[in-house]
C-alpha cells in the first residue's frame, strides 16, 4: 500500500474533539493533518449541527467574563449569572447518570472545563451569553440556570468555521474524502492509519494516532445491535458519517470497552424530519417545550412525568420512551396557557402539527391517537392538577404536581384546558451513543489491561465512561473541548518521545 502522508500526528475526524486535538497538538510543535470521511461541505460531524451550549463550572461573573467577551456593564447589572460550582457540575453528572460515570474522568473535565473555554476563546472561538435559551425574569432580572451561560456565538457552525480558521492560519492540512479504514501497528504501538483516499487504499505514517471520529448513531446494525429493538428506526439528529468505524478499528487493535454501551443520547424529533441531520434545519427539528404540556402516545396515554426535572436533566432520556410506544411516536399537546412560551423551534415550516378550537377537534385531527382514550387522560389529568393560574417558568422547579395519578406530572402541571390548543408529533432522534473506550485522564486509550496503547489517543464521543443512562446537556462539547486538547498535547509529546 502506498504511502498517501508521514506526519507526527494524524487526526481522524474534523469536528470539535478532533480540531481541539489538532490544535493542541500543533501548539506542541507537532506537525499536525486532520482527515475525514465527510466532503468539506459536510464537515465538522455532529459539531456543525450542534446548539453550542457549553456546561462549565464557573464561581461568578469574574470567571464569566474570561469566555464572553462581549458582556455589556448593563447586561452585568441586570443579570442574575449565579455561580455554577465545581460540585455542583459533579453532583448533576453524578444524578443523571445514576452514579456510574467515572469520577476520575468527570473530575478532570470539570477541573479544566473553564480554562479550556478560555483555551478556545484564544484559538478565535466567540462566546456569547445564551439569555434567549437558558434566561429568564425573575424579579425584574434576567436570572441564568442550570450551569449553561456560555454558548458558541453561530452555534456549533460557529465553533467549526472558528476553530478550522485557526487550523488553517496554524498549516493544519484536512483531507476530506478520505475515511480512516483501520490502524497500522508495529507489535503493540499504533504508527499511523490505513483510508481511502480518492478511490485508493494508502497509508499515513504517524508518531501518534488520535482518534475523534464520533460514536456508532448513525450506523443502523450498531444501533440495533447494542442499543435493542427500534433503535434502526431512529432519526439521526447530525451526521450520516459517524458510523462507529473508529471504535471498531480501536476494538480491533486491543482497546478496552468501557462505559454505557447500550444507551444512547436521544430526544423528541420533529416525527417526519428526513432520515440524517438537515443542514439548514438542524437542531430546529427537536420539541423541547413539553414540560409545559402533556404527551400521550396511539393509544391516547400519557407515558412520561412530563416535569420529571429541568428539561435539560430529562430530554436526553425521553427520547429513548418513544422507541417504546406504539408506532414509535407520540404527541406533545399544549393549551393556551403555554402555547405563548413555546419555544421558536415550534414555530418552524417543518412541523407535524394539529389545532383544535376544542380538545375533542384537536382528537380528531391527532392522527394515530385512539381519541376517546386521549380525551379520557385529559379528563383525568385536568382534575389531578392544581388550578394555579402561577404563570409557567422553566427556571424555577414550582413543585405543582398532579394529585392521585399513577404516573405523575411532577412540576408545572396545570389543567389543559384553555383552548384553542396545538399538538406536535415526535419520534426519537438519536444524538450520540454513550458506548465508547476506557481512556485515562491524558486521552491515552486503554488496553484490556488497563495499559495505555501506545500511540493511541481519543476524545470526544467515542470516550466511554462520561455518560450513563442520561446526560446533562452542553456537556458533550465541553467533555470533548477538554479531552480533545488533552490528547492533542498528549499525542504531540508521544510523538516526540518516539
Ligand atoms: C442536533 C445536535 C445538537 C447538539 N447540541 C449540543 C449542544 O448544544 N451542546 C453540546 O455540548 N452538545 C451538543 N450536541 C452533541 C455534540 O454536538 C456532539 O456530541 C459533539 O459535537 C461530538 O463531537 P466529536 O468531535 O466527538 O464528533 P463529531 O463532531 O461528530 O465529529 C466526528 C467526525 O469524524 C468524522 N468521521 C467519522 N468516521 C470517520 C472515519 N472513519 N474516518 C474519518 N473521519 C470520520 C465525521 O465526518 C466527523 O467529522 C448536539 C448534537 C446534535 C446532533
Amino acid at each position: 500500500m502506498s504511502v498517501l502522508e508521514t506526519v507526527d500526528v494524524v487526526v481522524v475526524g474534523s469536528g470539535n474533539a478532533a480540531s481541539c486535538a489538532a490544535l493542541a497538538a500543533k501548539e506542541a510543535g507537532s506537525a499536525v493533518l486532520m482527515v475525514d470521511a465527510a466532503s468539506v461541505d459536510d464537515r465538522g460531524g455532529n459539531t456543525a449541527y450542534a446548539g453550542g451550549q457549553m456546561r462549565v463550572a464557573f464561581d461568578g461573573i469574574d470567571d464569566l467574563t474570561r469566555v464572553i467577551a462581549d458582556l455589556t456593564d448593563e447586561e452585568i447589572r441586570n443579570t442574575d449569572f449565579g455561580v455554577y460550582s465545581r460540585a455542583d457540575f459533579f453532583d448533576d453528572m453524578a444524578r443523571v447518570t445514576q452514579y456510574r460515570c467515572h469520577p476520575e474522568l468527570v473530575e478532570y473535565v470539570i477541573e479544566n472545563s473553564l480554562e479550556t473555554l478560555v483555551w478556545l476563546r484564544s484559538k478565535g472561538v466567540r462566546f456569547e451569553a445564551a439569555f434567549g435559551r437558558q434566561a429568564s425574569k425573575v424579579d425584574g432580572k434576567m436570572k441564568f440556570w442550570g450551569g449553561l451561560p456560555c454558548i458558541v456565538w453561530g452555534g456549533g457552525a460557529g465553533l467549526i468555521e472558528a476553530l478550522h480558521a485557526k487550523a488553517s492560519k496554524d498549516g493544519i492540512r484536512i483531507l476530506y474524502d478520505t475515511p480512516a479504514v483501520g490502524l497500522l501497528r508495529d507489535s503493540r504501538r499504533i504508527t499511523g492509519i490505513t483510508t481511502l483516499h480518492k478511490g485508493e487504499m494508502r497509508e499515513v505514517r504517524a508518531k501518534a494516532v488520535v482518534l475523534a471520529c464520533g460514536g456508532f448513531e448513525a450506523n443502523a446494525e450498531m444501533r440495533t445491535r447494542y442499543l435493542g429493538i427500534n433503535w434502526d428506526l431512529a432519526k439521526v439528529r447530525g451526521t450520516r458519517f459517524n458510523t462507529g468505524a473508529g471504535l471498531r478499528m480501536a476494538l480491533e487493535a486491543g482497546a478496552r470497552s468501557y462505559g454505557h454501551w447500550s444507551c444512547a443520547h436521544a430526544s423528541f424529533w420533529e416525527l417526519n424530519a428526513p432520515e440524517y441531520g438537515d443542514p439548514v434545519v438542524k437542531g430546529a427539528y427537536q420539541k423541547l417545550s413539553y414540560p409545559f404540556g402533556v404527551m400521550v402516545n396511539a393509544n391516547g396515554d400519557r407515558f412520561i412525568d412530563e416535569g420529571e426535572d429541568y428539561q435539560t436533566l430529562t430530554y436526553a432520556r425521553f427520547g429513548r420512551e418513544v422507541l417504546a410506544q406504539p408506532g414509535l411516536f407520540a404527541w406533545q399537546v399544549f393549551d393556551q396557557r403555554a402555547i405563548p412560551m413555546l419555544r421558536d423551534t415550534y414555530r418552524i415550516r417543518q412541523v407535524t402539527k394539529a389545532q383544535g378550537a376544542t380538545l375533542e377537534e384537536l382528537a380528531s385531527k391527532m392522527e394515530g391517537v385512539n381519541a376517546g382514550r386521549f380525551l379520557d387522560t385529559i379528563e383525568a389529568f385536568n382534575r389531578a392538577a392544581p388550578t394555579s393560574d402561577a404563570p409557567l417558568n422553566a427556571s424555577v422547579k414550582d413543585g405543582l404536581a398532579t394529585q392521585g395519578l399513577a404516573l405523575p406530572k411532577s412540576n408545572w402541571a396545570r389543567p389543559v384546558d384553555r383552548g384553542p390548543f396545538e399538538a406536535f408529533a415526535v419520534t426519537a432522534g438519536i444524538t450520540f451513543t454513550f458506548g465508547g473506550l476506557k481512556i485515562t485522564t491524558k486521552a491515552e486509550v486503554e488496553d484490556d489491561a488497563g495499559t495505555p496503547i501506545p500511540g493511541l489517543f481519543t476524545a470526544g464521543e467515542m470516550v466511554g465512561g462520561l455518560f450513563y443512562h442520561n446526560y446533562p446537556s452542553g456537556t458533550g462539547l465541553t467533555c470533548g473541548a477538554v479531552f480533545g486538547r488533552t490528547a492533542g498535547r498528549s499525542a504531540a509529546a508521544f510523538a516526540r518521545s518516539v
